[in-house]
Formats: C-alpha cells, sequence, structure tokens
C-alpha cells in the first residue's frame, strides 16, 4: 500500500493553493512552492513552506507537483520553462477548466515524460481538509494510488477513471447544479422583494422547497428517464409547464426584475413543446438540453 509522500510542491497559492500547503505542511510533508506574485507565500514560508526561485526549482524539487491555478492556460504559462525537468513527475492539476483542456493537458504532460491526474476541489479553502471536503480525480490509476493517501489529506478522494477528463466532468456538473440553483434562488427573491418581502422572511421557504427538491426528483425517477427516454406525463405534463415558465416569466416583467433567466428557461420548454413532448413529463425537456436545436 502507498505511504504520504514525504515531499510535495505546490503551485499556485491563492486561496485554495494556500489551504492545501498549510495541510501538507501540517502533516510533516517537505512542501515547496512557487507562485507568480512571490508575497503570497510570505506566510507559508514562515509556517514552514520552501519557496523555489523559478517554476523549475519548484518542480525540480519533489516528483508530486499539485497545480492550483485560475484555469489550464496559467500552467502552460509556468510549466513551459520548466519542461526540461518535467519527466518523471506526477502533474496533479485541481484547478477549474473544460474535460477536454485536461485531456490535453495529459497529452501534454506524457510528451513530456510526466504523468498527470485531474482534479476538481467540490469545497471552499476553509472546508479543505475537514469532514465533508471531497475532489473528483481522474487519470492512471496506478498513478493515482500511489499518491491517493498524500491527496486524500485534502478530503476524501473520488477516482471516478482513467479519462483525463472525468474528473472536470463531475466537477462541471456540480457547479451546473450549483450556479443555476443559485442563480434561481436569487432571481426568486428579487421577484419577493419587488412585493417588499426580504430576504430574511423567504428564508424558510427557500430552505424547505430545496430541503424538498431531491424527494421530488426522486419520486418523479427523473434520472431513470433520462435514462429510459419515457418522460412519464400524466400528472404535470409539458404544456402545463410550459404555460408555467410563461407566467414566472410575464410576473418578473410585471416586478421589474430581470427576465433572461425564467425567459432561458421557457424557451427550453418551448423547443420541448414543439418537438412533441407536450404530453410527457418535465423530465423531457432533457432532449432539448443534449441535443440543442442547430
Ligand atoms: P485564485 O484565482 O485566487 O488563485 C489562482 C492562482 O493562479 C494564483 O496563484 C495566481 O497567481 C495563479 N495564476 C493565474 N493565472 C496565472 C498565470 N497566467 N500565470 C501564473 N499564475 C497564474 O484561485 P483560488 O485559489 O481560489 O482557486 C484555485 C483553483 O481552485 C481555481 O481553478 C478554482 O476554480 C478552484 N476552486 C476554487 C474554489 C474556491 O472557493 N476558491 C473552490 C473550488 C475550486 P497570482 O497570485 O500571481 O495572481
Amino acid at each position: 500500500m502507498a505511504n504520504i509522500t514525504d515531499k510535495v510542491t505546490v503551485i499556485g497559492l491563492g486561496p485554495m493553493g494556500q489551504a492545501f500547503t498549510r495541510l501538507f505542511i501540517e502533516k510533516g510533508i517537505h512542501t515547496t512552492v512557487w507562485n507568480r506574485t512571490a508575497s503570497r507565500a510570505d506566510q507559508l514560508v514562515a509556517a514552514g513552506a520552501i519557496l523555489a526561485p523559478t517554476p523549475a526549482d519548484a518542480v525540480a524539487a519533489s516528483n508530486l507537483i499539485v497545480l492550483s491555478l485560475t484555469d489550464y492556460q496559467a500552467m502552460y504559462d509556468i510549466l513551459t520553462p520548466a519542461i526540461s525537468v518535467l519527466s518523471g513527475k506526477v502533474i496533479v492539476n485541481l484547478s477549474s477548466d473544460t474535460p477536454e483542456s485536461s485531456r490535453k493537458a495529459a497529452e501534454w504532460a506524457a510528451s513530456h515524460g510526466a504523468a498527470f491526474i485531474s482534479g476538481g476541489v467540490m469545497v471552499p479553502p476553509p472546508m479543505v481538509g475537514n469532514p465533508g471536503a471531497f475532489t473528483f480525480f481522474s487519470g492512471p490509476k496506478d498513478v493515482f494510488d500511489l499518491y491517493q493517501p498524500t491527496l486524500e489529506i485534502l478530503g476524501v478522494t473520488d477516482y471516478r477513471g482513467s479519462d483525463p477528463g472525468l474528473a472536470q466532468f463531475y466537477y462541471q456538473a456540480l457547479l451546473d447544479i450549483m450556479f443555476t440553483s443559485v442563480a434561481g434562488v436569487l432571481h426568486a427573491t428579487a421577484f419577493l422583494r419587488s412585493a417588499g418581502v426580504s430576504g430574511a422572511t423567504f428564508e424558510p421557504y427557500m430552505k424547505n422547497f430545496l430541503t424538498f427538491l431531491p424527494e421530488m426528483l426522486t419520486d418523479m425517477m427523473i434520472m431513470d428517464e433520462t435514462d429510459s427516454g419515457k418522460y412519464y406525463g400524466e400528472l404535470n405534463n409539458m404544456i402545463m409547464m410550459a404555460a408555467g415558465m410563461d407566467h414566472i416569466t410575464h410576473a418578473s416583467k410585471e416586478a421589474g426584475i430581470d427576465t433572461t433567466l425564467p425567459a432561458a428557461v421557457k424557451a427550453i420548454y418551448d423547443e420541448t413543446v414543439a418537438r412533441g413532448y407536450g404530453r410527457d413529463g418535465l423530465g423531457s425537456i432533457y432532449e432539448v438540453l443534449k441535443n440543442p436545436s442547430k
């Protein structure tokens, strides 16, 4: 069984990379850091990290290189001048980007003799390393297994498969739910505010509904429907739902608030009806979402 590695390099010291570095130092790992803005390393150096003068020195210092950057372009910007020392290294990129970026990065790393694991951290920096923290990973299983005990310091590791794009697929899928749901919650809040209702008054209703939502989706067997392509519409069909979205869009206009969000959902519902799913259930919008009109 693999053990926690004795050395790690962290490149990228935003709030996330700083949290990683602190956790690695706390575990007694010799932790080398590099960041474009060197001053972001000051407190970490005081806590025991070693600041490398260049990305090449940072890479040379450890076999495991953990990246925490704004996007994958930043990885190329930083590591391209260090390609001569990449051979034999394991790059674990925990930065956000598209699945295709992860796949291309894995090929790029391989072309320089390095192994590549992609990851998506599913919690904010203060939660990293604490109960509830988890990270999706994908890439070569033998390489992941070798460093899993070290990566587990950051939280539960959820390995999704050898395709390096998979971690970003899962990560972006959950963020997709988060960002669209939060937009929905705040749109509803603005709608009620136009009637003088405060956010605090709305909060228990919002919470209650969001708690009930997973149960409702399970009862509707909406995931099974997406797999079978059959959408049960006897109790609530798409013609009724599209009319409902129309009401929300018009009510938002009357309220003087932004209508972009309900209008976008309404367009999807209308297209679903136009494609002949009017008597099918809400799950049938999946047919439009997975296969948009040209
Ligand atoms: P920040 O944007 O605060 O930090 C990003 C890091 O990337 C900094 O070290 C920055 O350097 C560096 N960077 C960006 N562009 C370049 C470049 N072209 N060349 C060199 N360095 C560059 O991000 P976070 O620490 O918040 O997040 C890091 C990653 O983790 C992101 O991909 C984010 O999506 C993901 N994540 C973040 C969460 C959060 O709540 N913060 C939650 C889950 C995931 P410099 O300091 O010089 O600007």
